[in-house]
């Protein structure tokens, strides 16, 4: 019986986390087209919101006292975590900070902190160094061919 309460908790979760994933599309497509998120979405948050049930506590373990939000069940957490960390982003990021990455097999989005934010890249380790291999190899390739 517990293998099976925690199978199906798990499979609610991951019904939960495809659903959010749609929802964050959503948000970065408002964000791209029109610089805000559209009511739809908003009210798709809202609805999001409400369903999940939050509990506050008190860390005083540390030399400071903190506000610790936490979800009542596990579902409530894992939601809430992702939530609060898209309107952390939403609140402090200008949206054309935002932008998804110029590799063309990537699908990430990433917040561009550079001073110039011309950033166009998730990671320059993975995606800047495919993309710009790339980019010598056609070069290279069109030279031998002229
Ligand atoms: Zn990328």
């Amino acid at each position: 019986m517990q293998a099976f309460n925690h199978k199906k908790l798990l499979h609610t979760i991951i019904d939960d986390l495809q659903s959010l994933r749609m929802l964050s599309k959503n948000i970065l497509k408002d964000i791209e087209q029109q610089g805000e998120l559209s009511p739809d979405v908003t009210n798709q948050l809202s609805d999001l919101i409400k369903q999940l049930k939050v509990n506050l506590a008190l860390d005083s373990d540390a030399d400071k006292m903190h506000l610790i939000i936490e979800g009542l069940t596990t579902r409530d957490h894992i939601l809430y975590k992702i939530i609060q960390s898209v309107f952390d982003t939403l609140a402090t990021t200008a949206t054309d900070r935002i932008k998804k990455c110029e590799h063309a097999e990537c699908y990430l989005h990433f917040v561009d902190t550079s001073k110039s934010g011309k950033r166009r890249w998730c990671s320059m380790e993975l995606c800047g160094n495919r993309q710009k291999a790339a980019e010598f190899y056609a070069r290279k390739k069109k030279k031998s061919r002229s």
